[in-house]
C-alpha cells in the first residue's frame, strides 16, 4: 500500500505522530484531534483496510494489536475506571483513514455509546 496511506506514512516516518507504543508489529499514537482526554490509535504495520481484512487475514496480528492496546490502557492509566476501543468500519461506521486502527479513548467518562 505504501504512500497512498496515510498510517503506512506514519509506520515508515514520512508523516511525524505522537507515538506512545511500538513493538515489531504494531504501532500506538495518539490521535491528532483527540475526542477524548486521552485517545490513541493502534495500529498493525502492515496494512489491512479494515478490522474484517485483518482478522481474516491475520488473526495473531489481530491479537498483537489488542495486546498492544490493552498495554497503553494500562500505561495512560485507565484500566481503573475503564476506557473504549472502538473499530470504526466502513462508511455507515465512520470509517474514514482505510488503513485498520482501533481507537483507544478514556481519561473521562465517555457517555453512551451512541449519539441518538
Ligand atoms: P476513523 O474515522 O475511524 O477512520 O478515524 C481516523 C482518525 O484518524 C480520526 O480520529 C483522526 O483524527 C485521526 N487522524 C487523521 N490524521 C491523523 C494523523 N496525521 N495523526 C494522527 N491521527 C490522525
Ligand atoms: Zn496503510
Amino acid at each position: 500500500m505504501g504512500t497512498d496511506c496515510l498510517f503506512c506514512r506514519i509506520v515508515a516516518g514520512e508523516i511525524p505522530a505522537t507515538i506512545v507504543r511500538e513493538t515489531a508489529t504494531t504501532l500506538a499514537f495518539r490521535d491528532i484531534d483527540p475526542k477524548a482526554p486521552t485517545h490513541v490509535l493502534v495500529i498493525p504495520k502492515e496494512h489491512y483496510a479494515d478490522v474484517v481484512t485483518l482478522a481474516e487475514g491475520d488473526p495473531g496480528l489481530a491479537g498483537e494489536l489488542l495486546a498492544t492496546a490493552a498495554v497503553v490502557a494500562e500505561e495512560e492509566g485507565l484500566t481503573t475506571d475503564g476506557f473504549r476501543l472502538m473499530f470504526n468500519t466502513g462508511p455507515w461506521g465512520g470509517q474514514e483513514v482505510f488503513h485498520v486502527h482501533a481507537h483507544l479513548l478514556g481519561g473521562a467518562p465517555l457517555g453512551p455509546m451512541l449519539c441518538r
